[in-house]
């Protein structure tokens, strides 16, 4: 046995193809797709599959985390005050600006 696993993810016929992993991030959703991350289940209690908050950006055909660019969309329920501390935490999070952590084949 390989020890391979496969998972069917579905994205935006137009998402740039996934970059290696540790190249800069293009916003191609795969990982956000596959399973959500620790904000994901801690603030929207998603725990499997496609995040909720994946968004798709048309202007730019790539995807963005909703919490990070429109927190009040999905974090409503949170004190005003909380939900820009949250939505700089998301940006972290999803890594903007470096390399993608995603280690997976995506084809
Ligand atoms: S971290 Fe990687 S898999 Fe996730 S959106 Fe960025 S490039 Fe795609
Ligand atoms: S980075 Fe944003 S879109 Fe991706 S799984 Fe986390 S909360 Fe969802």
């Amino acid at each position: 046995m390989s020890g391979e696993s496969f998972q069917t993810i579905r994205l935006h016929a137009a998402v740039p193809p996934k970059p290696t992993f540790g190249a800069p991030c293009n916003g191609c959703g795969a990982c956000c797709a596959a399973e959500p991350c620790p904000l994901s289940r801690v603030l929207l209690g998603h725990r499997a599959g496609s995040c909720p908050a994946l968004t798709w950006g048309e202007a730019d055909q790539r995807y963005y985390c909703g919490m990070a660019v429109t927190p009040d969309a999905y974090l409503a329920w949170l004190p005003a005050l909380l939900r820009k501390p949250a939505a700089r935490l998301a940006r972290r999070w999803i890594a903007t600006g470096i390399g993608c952590d995603f280690d997976a084949e995506v084809s």
